[in-house]
């Protein structure tokens, strides 16, 4: 595919909080990184709109023709139970209560992520890497800040010095944040004893003696701080400057921020050109998240087993509900708007059917598909605006239905140019399926033409023959031809 306007792409960057024009830092390819789940329990819809978010931007890059690398981590060791350095690692205390290994929990939740991501149609990245896979480079990392000077060591923890960081560089820029109004809203300092100043992150944890998930290291036995992971791997596959860096609002700070410090503190450059992050999925109102409880996991939509849904919905229609949205914004989940999304994926399928059907004129009247195409990519060029594209993905739905009205016409190569770029934004970039619908539409079908077989034989029996050739007749008028043999009535379709 050739590159498409592509020099027209805006973004909307949290670094300055700008919409900017994207431009790649080598022509014709992107750099993608997008930090990935930490894999201790199952991810619950909230994580999936995240990593759906970024499938969308990944597949519209590589429509634009850009040769994308995508690097989407594993998190599998170092993410604490909070932000501040403390509580068990999340991995290790599932295996604890669960009398695992922790590589069996993380290998239980990887298989579970995958499968799920697959249910929704999500393209895999191109490289996966783990935390644990990357302790060498980690270690590495940790020795060029400790040798820069923007890192202490305390009983074999290593932290990073936030506040002398902070004096040349500016700590909280991508957030937001200044250091001092930070420490001036500061109160709970609780357990943070080692740190010269509670805003200073880990770069290693001395792992106490039951900590089961460990490693040797110059300052003894530990495991890597959490934020050094994604530095480690990102710079490791995408060099110490890359174009895009994207994970959900809620790991600008202090995840990202950290991120930023640590590449700063050891290549000396800023490391990403544009900060993507995805807006958070709620539910009644409040972020979906696993710790409070409030959250539904993608099995319960698709097998309608839940308390907040009246019905199943299939895994195409949460993803085109999601689609609906920008991924900038909110998203409040609830039946109705799933219900909603439902009835306008069904439409816009039902018209993708007609459109082959459609009879070509030796004239186009009444639709101008040339500038219709454009409007749907100056959607996607406007920070991949779905909604937007969506809103224009209707009014050739709308077309369509003029079209089979013969209220407008339109020549061949129209014709095309329109069902290419249905199909296109559909299904390549928006990442839609028809299979679950048309699916269950065929097994819907073959029951109602069983039921009616029924009624058939049963008034033969009665001698009832007029009913029995009615309903002859009329399925074979649907196109449905019945033909009795020894084994019983069979039907063909038409
Ligand atoms: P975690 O496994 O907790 O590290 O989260 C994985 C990804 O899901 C991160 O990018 C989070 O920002 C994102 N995430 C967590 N909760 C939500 C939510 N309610 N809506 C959207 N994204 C979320
Ligand atoms: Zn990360």
């Amino acid at each position: 595919m050739a590159l498409y306007s592509a020099n027209s792409l805006y973004v909307t960057n949290s670094l300055g909080g700008q919409k900017e024009l994207f431009t790649s830092i080598v022509p014709g390819y992107v750099g993608m990184y997008v930090c990935g789940p930490t894999v201790y329990s199952q991810v619950h819809l909230g994580n999936c709109r995240t990593f759906m978010s970024f499938d969308m931007i990944y597949r519209y890059l590589k429509h634009l023709g850009y040769k994308v690398r995508y690097v989407r981590n594993i998190t599998d060791a170092g993410h604490l139970e909070n932000d501040q350095d403390q509580g068990e690692d999340k991995i290790a205390k599932k295996a604890r209560l669960e009398q695992l290994e922790p590589m069996e929990v993380v290998q239980r939740y990887t298989l579970d992520f995958h499968a799920t991501l697959q249910q929704f149609n999500l393209l895999p990245p191109s490289i996966e890497p783990t935390a644990t896979g990357h302790i060498v480079e980690q270690i590495e990392i940790v020795k060029t800040i400790l040798a820069e000077g923007w890192a202490y060591e305390v009983n074999g923890s290593v932290y990073f010095d936030v506040a002398a960081f902070d004096q040349q560089h500016q700590y909280g820029k991508l957030s937001g944040r200044r250091l001092e109004q930070m420490m001036a809203n500061t109160r709970d300092l609780a357990g943070q004893e080692e740190k010269r100043n509670p805003f200073d992150f880990a770069l290693w944890k001395k792992a106490e003696p039951q900590h089961i998930m460990r490693w040797a290291s110059p300052w003894g036995d530990g495991f890597p701080g959490w934020h050094l992971e994604c530095t480690a791997m990102s710079t490791k596959y995408l060099g110490t400057q890359f174009d895009i860096h994207g994970g959900g609002m809620d790991l600008k700070f202090p995840h990202h921020e950290c991120e930023i410090a640590q590449a700063e503190a050891c290549n000396h450059t800023s490391p990403v050109n544009y900060w993507l992050h995805a807006n958070m999925l709620t539910l009644n109102g409040k972020k979906m998240a696993k710790s409070t409880g409030n959250n539904l996991l993608p099995g319960e939509i698709f097998n309608g087993e839940n308390s907040h849904l009246t019905k199943p919905y299939s895994p195409t229609v949460v993803r085109f509900f999601m689609m609906q949205a920008h991924y900038t914004s909110v998203l409040d989940l609830s039946d109705e708007a799933l219900g909603a999304a439902e009835k306008g994926y069904n439409r816009l399928m039902d018209a993708l059917a007609l459109l082959p059907k459609i009879e070509a004129q030796t004239s186009s009247q009444g639709f101008d598909v040339a500038l219709w195409r454009q409007k749907c990519y100056q959607a996607m060029n406007d920070d991949f605006n779905t909604p937007v594209l969506i809103a224009h993905l209707f009014e050739a739905v709308k077309q369509i239905q003029l079209l089979v009205q013969n209220q407008i016409q339109l020549t061949e190569s129209d014709l095309l140019l329109m069902s290419t770029t249905l199909n296109d934004f559909v299904f390549d970039v928006l990442g839609l399926e028809t299979k679950p619908a048309a699916e269950s539409d065929s097994k819907r079908v073959h029951g109602l033409v069983q039921l009616l077989i029924q009624l058939r034989n049963d008034a033969r029996q009665n001698r009832d023959f007029a009913l029995s050739d009615q309903i002859r007749d009329a399925l074979s008028d649907q196109g449905v031809v019945l033909k009795d043999t020894k084994e019983g009535t069979q039907f063909t379709l038409e």
